[in-house]
């Protein structure tokens, strides 16, 4: 099945909101194993959209359009649709109840335009719309398949989840539903990664496997056609095995979980307790910890030692270290040890972790941007020390070693 998604609204063409429906559409379509071959945005304008719409319909099966379902003048998509495919509009009685009582319970008068969120195609199937009182529909005609979703995200996102997403499924009988496994990689780039699975991408038909990076962790999907989950593992499962044979090291996962997460469950599980110093990433790290539900369980808390100042002075870092001449310096492997080692002493844990580093975008005592020792100390042994060098803007460069020091954790 070929798609096609159609954003109506001036404020897109004007730039003022950034087309993110589009987006949430063409990985729900790439879910339900339905190429998206065209994404097209148009203004509120009844004659551009049924341009739009002729266009659409000349090379795709399934037409998805978001947006102008609501009250107002400018809201014209479903008087669009009735005029290109002739189609009477008619009330979806539900729907103008719902709208009468929420306006009924809360006491305030209903603008008669409001009734035309009730409208449907007197040939459409109605979207519930469980977030907002905008009806959205679903029909097929003359081999085409049209469905009408509103603009608000928060509407959006659920009608096509629970009611449109199935309602394309069922006209794709005969096609078998697509089955994938996810596994969730760290410590590893993109690039590195896809060059050691190269020939499997190369030679992937099906099952497919879908590499994409997001946040500093890389996911891959594999994914395949079958009439059964138990079908669908037999060809699953090999490729999968082959994958964790050559970076099994680097997967941290097989649902779509942050590796924080992982690192909290684990540490939980084996009732061990946290602490961060933290430079460069600035509590980026503590952030991430804390962004877990149930972390307060691992997570002591840590100390943002971004100068030299509070390095020396509550982490005991000694000056002699952090500065002068042929001076090991704040962003050294000497710094990041003792940091984490203090860290631990002082917060009485089983672990600390420190990152000292070059965030950018200068470089700092003679060092380059990117630059980042990570330090994980334990009860027994000395810390264990880690040079990076990373790459990005100030930004990529705090969340890429906050996300090293995690994956270290994790290891
Ligand atoms: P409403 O009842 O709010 O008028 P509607 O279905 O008529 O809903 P629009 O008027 O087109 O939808 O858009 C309403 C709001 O929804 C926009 O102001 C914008 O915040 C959001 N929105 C619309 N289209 C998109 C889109 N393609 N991507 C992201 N947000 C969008
Ligand atoms: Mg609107």
């Amino acid at each position: 099945m070929r798609a096609e998604i159609i954003a109506v609204g001036t404020e897109l063409l004007l730039g003022q909101i950034v087309n993110t429906n589009a987006q949430y559409l063409a990985q729900g379509c790439a879910d339900l194993g339905v190429s998206v071959y065209y994404q097209t945005v148009v203004g509120d304008n009844e004659s551009r959209l049924a341009d739009a719409l002729q266009i659409a319909k000349s090379r795709a099966d399934l037409i998805i359009c978001t947006g102008g379902l609501g009250p107002t003048q400018d809201d014209l998509t479903k008087d669009a649709l009735a005029a290109f495919l002739g189609q009477k509009i008619v009330t979806h009685q539900p729907s103008m109840d719902h709208i009468e009582q929420v306006f009924g319970s809360r006491g305030i008068h209903m603008v008669e335009s409001n009734r035309r969120q009730a409208l449907m195609l007197e040939h459409s199937d109605p979207l519930t719309n469980d977030a907002g009182m905008a009806v959205g529909i679903a029909l097929t005609q003359d081999g085409t398949h049209y469905i009408l979703l509103p603009g608000p995200p928060k509407e959006m996102k659920p009608m096509f989840d629970l009611y449109a997403a199935p309602w394309i499924a069922s006209k794709m009988s005969g096609v078998h539903p697509l089955f994938s496994r996810m596994l969730k990689f760290a410590g590893i780039g993109e690039s590195t990664l896809e060059h050691e699975l190269l020939d499997l991408i190369h030679a992937q038909t099906d099952p497919t496997i879908a590499p994409y990076a997001k946040e500093s962790e890389v996911t891959i999907r594999i994914t395949t056609r079958a009439s059964s989950q138990a079908e669908a593992d037999v060809k699953l499962e090999p490729l999968e095995q082959e994958i964790r044979s050559r970076l099994g090291d680097y997967i941290y996962a097989s649902v779509d979980v942050p590796i924080e997460q992982e690192v909290i469950r684990i540490m939980k599980e084996r009732k061990l307790l946290l602490a961060a110093a933290e430079s460069c990433t600035g509590g980026l790290l503590g952030h991430m910890l804390t962004a877990v539900p149930g972390s307060s369980a691992v997570f002591r808390g840590g100390i943002v030692c971004y100068s030299n100042m509070l390095k020396n002075k509550l982490l005991d870092v000694p000056m002699s270290i952090l500065e002068g001449a042929g001076a090991p310096g704040a962003v050294s492997a000497e710094t990041a040890g003792i940091l984490a080692e203090q860290m631990r002493l002082k917060a009485d844990t089983d672990y600390a972790v420190a990152i000292t580093g070059v965030a950018g975008p200068d470089e700092s005592e003679g060092k380059p941007v990117g630059l980042v020792y990570l330090a994980i100390a334990c009860k027994e042994g000395l810390p264990v020390v880690e040079r990076l060098q990373l790459s990005g803007n100030r930004d990529n460069i705090k969340l890429r070693a906050a996300k090293a020091a995690l994956y270290q954790l994790w290891k």
